[in-house]
């Protein structure tokens, strides 16, 4: 294994949500002057133009590039994301896919594992998302993309494929993200081809989810074939925090879909239920009631908080959005820090507060821009009024604290827009 190598080239596709492939979901299609890398975006393929996924991996002259230079030592110039935190923490996904997946070459390229979205179909339009990922966000996009020129309003996208049986011969793991897969059509078909392989018990399924649909029992029944489903719930805030953020949401259906899956993990020992918040400026002084609802409701439904995974996204882009021009990180770390230590919390959950506290002390408060934080209230407020929402009302403590700007500055829209 050469120091560049990663398996993921030649074990792995990433599929979005118009169907095009990438080498998996970090890659960056440009350096830091813009410039093209070894794949540009509008180069990527589409998966439906080749016979099988494994046909991707050896014929796609994209992949080739890129497997012939991990193979000869060499840097891979849309990698540089793994590499940088190689130097900063000694580990990336790279070292860790490669221990999960092992040496590949030429002639051993096989389809391992596969994240798919099948389109950008979403039922909600929450505020830390866009287009690119959701349907409901469209109608927003188009009055708020002026001032905004950040917003893609992106149609709507399917990623069109006719899966056949033999695509997932030597598949392990399957990782399924949206738009949400499942209101998505296609998913059930997906499923029902999946178990027609007769290799579920050999493959794991990772499935994100926004918790706005309570699962139905025929649902449960299909993923109950499968050797191990971890259902990563995205949620973001307690009550109205939640429906304020995940707009469209409804909390008593959040709540109601959490507990269901609770007890399908009850029912069936192949599904965990797992945790996925994204951490941004709009519930950083929320964390702890949202971190207290996910565990008391464990301890309530099953008497005990088993282990489960715990996976977060700590927003960066756009910046407006992100906790690094947040003016009191070092107080909220220290609140972190105080809460964390205070209880008994599973590992995964505990990393999930370190890696927030982390970030709140990496702040430098030297290089906080405030024009990014009025870029924030403007935002925060035109969406207010599109959406007849109203932060003072839905998260009174982060208002609080930016009271003077939400007094001082108007949205940009023109409120004859509302
Ligand atoms: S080295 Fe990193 S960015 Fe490159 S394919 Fe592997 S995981 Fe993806
Ligand atoms: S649920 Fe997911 S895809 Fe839908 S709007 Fe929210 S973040 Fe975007």
């Amino acid at each position: 294994m050469t120091k560049t190598y990663c398996s993921l080239p030649f074990s792995h596709l990433y599929i979005t949500t118009d169907g095009s492939v990438q080498p998996c979901c970090r890659f960056r299609f440009t350096n830091e002057e813009g410039i093209d890398t070894e794949w540009s975006k509008s180069e990527a393929p589409k998966v439906a133009e080749f016979k099988t996924l494994d046909n991707v991996l050896k014929d796609n002259p994209r992949h080739k590039i890129i497997q012939d230079k991990m193979l000869a030592g060499e840097k891979v110039e849309g990698c540089r994301s793994c590499y940088i935190e190689e130097e900063k923490t000694g580990s990336s996904m790279r070292t860790s896919e490669n221990e999960q997946w092992g040496d590949f070459n030429r002639d051993t390229i096989s389809t391992k594992s596969i994240e798919i979205t099948f389109g950008n179909y979403c039922n909600l339009a929450c505020r830390i998302c866009c287009s690119e990922l959701s349907t409901s966000w469209l109608e927003d996009e188009k009055k708020l993309v002026k001032d905004y020129p950040f917003l893609p309003v992106s149609k709507r996208k399917n990623a069109d494929k006719d899966w056949k049986t033999e695509d997932f011969s030597t598949v392990k793991q399957i990782k399924i993200t949206g738009g949400e897969p499942l209101l998505h059509p296609d998913f059930t078909k997906f499923l029902d081809m999946l178990i027609s392989t007769d290799r579920t018990d050999d493959i794991n399924l990772m499935i994100y989810t926004n918790s706005s649909t309570i699962p139905k029992s025929h649902l449960i029944e299909r993923l109950s074939k499968f050797k191990n489903v971890k259902l990563y719930l995205s949620i973001d805030g307690f009550g109205k925090v939640q429906e304020y953020i995940r707009h469209k949401s409804n909390w008593d259906i959040t709540e109601k879909t959490y507990e269901a899956w609770l007890n399908a993990e009850l029912e069936y020992p192949n599904i965990v239920v797992c945790f996925s918040p994204t951490i941004s400026l709009f519930n950083i002084m929320y964390v702890e009631e949202l971190i207290d609802w996910w565990i008391e409701t464990r301890m309530r439904i099953h008497g005990e908080v088993k282990p489960h995974a715990v996976t977060y996204n700590i927003m960066n882009n756009p910046r407006l959005m992100s906790i690094h021009d947040f003016h009191k990180s070092k107080e909220r770390a220290d609140e972190l820090e105080e809460y964390k230590n205070s209880n008994d919390f599973i590992p995964n959950i505990e990393d999930l507060i370190n890696v927030v506290i982390e970030n709140l002390r990496n702040v430098d408060d030297s290089s906080i821009d405030n024009s990014v934080r009025k870029e924030f209230v403007q935002y925060t407020k035109d969406l207010d009024m599109l959406r007849k929402q109203d932060v003072k009302h839905s998260l009174p403590k982060l208002y609080e604290l930016y009271e003077d700007l939400f007094t001082k500055y108007e949205g940009k829209l023109d409120k004859v827009l509302s």
